[in-house]
């Protein structure tokens, strides 16, 4: 490890065919073995391992350039400010906003979309004005809307979906009312797989002069995601599902709202000026990002950015696209398995009941197995509501899973059918 000036730049996404052999020797944890079988990682969307560049460059970066950033006049500072910066604008690039002023840094996706929830919700809702929310949210795109719901007088409508877990874009169109103030949407569903059309769905609110949030964390890591493309107001990922380490993510946001908006917190960084009498507030994204920031969180972040950018983001999108399909022929063959969402367009996950088992089981039993995939509601309770299941198991991927892995879960599957048959 060698210390230096820290320089981002932004690769370009022109990485060779995709090796995954190669690609799993850069995540060191892929060679443990639990309980002396391989392990075999299936829970992504919970949270997705880490390569050693983004290990590195955190490590490097406390060992040798670590500073508080933006108020430092010496060198030290000034560089960690440049580096801090500088993944700001590597974001804006990977999500192709305007200007790296729209980009965020917050905790995460929940921190993400609480901030709009309490900034933009709090200033603009009034009481009886609608967000329009759909069934297949998770709590953190639910939960943030409630509590501003309650301080505002706003209501909560959710849009219904299909028997196959995709969005009735009919009643989406039909529920957009003149009260509606607010559309808040899941691009990739962590529950069901399901991948929203979030550019049709932008363009039937944006018609009506209502604003768009999207809530990311599950489609920063599996789509190319534009978010002028989209034509989304708000985009909202975390940084630990990247690749990335825990504790940061991203708000994007359309510039000429954010400069609408007040303070989420009040505190050091996020004000021009202080008097006892009152403060003013810095133009975004400072003024939503109070106090030190995680500074090597973001730093981290960066790595990770460059990790999938040299690897190849349309090749990762294009393996993970053809195991989503694998997994899913596999899971059809086990016996009294049934998927839960099917839709036609679907990313990362593979969410399944099996007759007579406790999700909890199956993901305890393929546990001793090596394999780790997640049992539970996903923290998305009302989708389980609609398919009638407490929970699912899912298996959920990334771009260092492999055929093989598939077919490892399977035969445990088969064998699981078997034991409870
Ligand atoms: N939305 C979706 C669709 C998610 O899958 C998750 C994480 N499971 C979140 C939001 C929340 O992300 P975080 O916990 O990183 O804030």
């Amino acid at each position: 490890m060698s210390s230096g000036t820290l320089v981002y730049p932004i690769l370009p996404d022109t990485a060779p065919a995709f090796d995954v052999e190669l690609a799993r020797k850069d995540f060191p944890i892929l060679s443990r073995r639990m309980g002396g079988k391989p392990l075999v990682y299936l829970d992504s969307a919970a949270t997705a391992q880490k390569p050693q560049a983004v290990i590195d460059a955190v490590s490097r970066f406390y060992a040798f350039n670590y500073a508080s950033v933006h108020r430092g006049v010496y060198r030290l500072s000034e560089e960690a400010t440049v580096a801090y910066e500088g993944v700001r604008e590597k974001v804006a690039g990977f999500l192709n906003a305007s200007s790296a002023q729209e980009v965020i840094f917050t905790r995460g996706t929940t921190d993400s979309i609480n901030l709009v929830a309490q900034s933009y919700g709090r200033r603009f809702l009034r009481p009886g004005d609608e967000i329009l929310l759909t069934w297949m949210e998770h709590h953190s795109n639910i939960v943030p809307w409630q509590l501003v719901a309650e301080q505002t007088g706003a209501v909560i409508r959710a849009v219904p979906i299909t028997d196959i877990g995709e969005l009735d874009l009919e009643q989406f169109e039909a529920m957009l009312s003149h009260r509606t103030r607010l559309v808040s949407l899941v691009h990739v569903s962590n529950a069901l797989g399901t991948v929203n059309p979030v550019k049709q769905i932008t363009g039937m609110a944006h018609s009506r002069g209502i604003p768009v949030v999207v809530d990311g964390a599950q489609s920063a890591p599996h789509l190319k995601v534009d978010v002028r493309d989209l034509d989304c107001d708000f985009y909202a990922f975390s940084g630990h599902k990247l690749y990335g380490p825990t504790g940061v993510g991203v708000l994007y946001g359309r510039a000429s709202l954010l400069n609408t908006m007040p303070p989420y917190q009040g505190g050091g960084g996020m004000i021009q000026s202080v008097t006892f009498e009152g403060s003013s507030w810095a133009p975004p994204p400072a003024r939503f990002e109070a106090g030190t920031p995680m500074i090597s969180e973001v730093i981290g972040l960066g790595a990770a950015l460059d990790y999938v950018s040299s690897v190849g983001r349309s090749a990762v999108v294009e393996w993970e696209h053809q195991l989503v399909n694998y997994a899913t022929e596999t899971l059809h063959e086990v016996p009294g398995l049934k998927l839960i969402g099917t839709a036609k367009d679907r990313a990362g996950v593979i969410s399944f009941i099996l007759q007579g088992v406790h999700p909890h089981d199956i993901a305890t039993i393929l546990d001793d197995e090596g394999i780790a995939i997640r049992g539970g509601h996903h923290c998305a309770q009302p989708i389980m509501d609609r398919f009638h299941v407490p929970g699912t198991a899912r298996l959920s991927i990334a771009l260092y899973n492999t055929y093989s892995e598939i077919d490892v879960a399977g035969l445990a599957l088969h064998r699981v059918a078997k034991m409870f048959g």
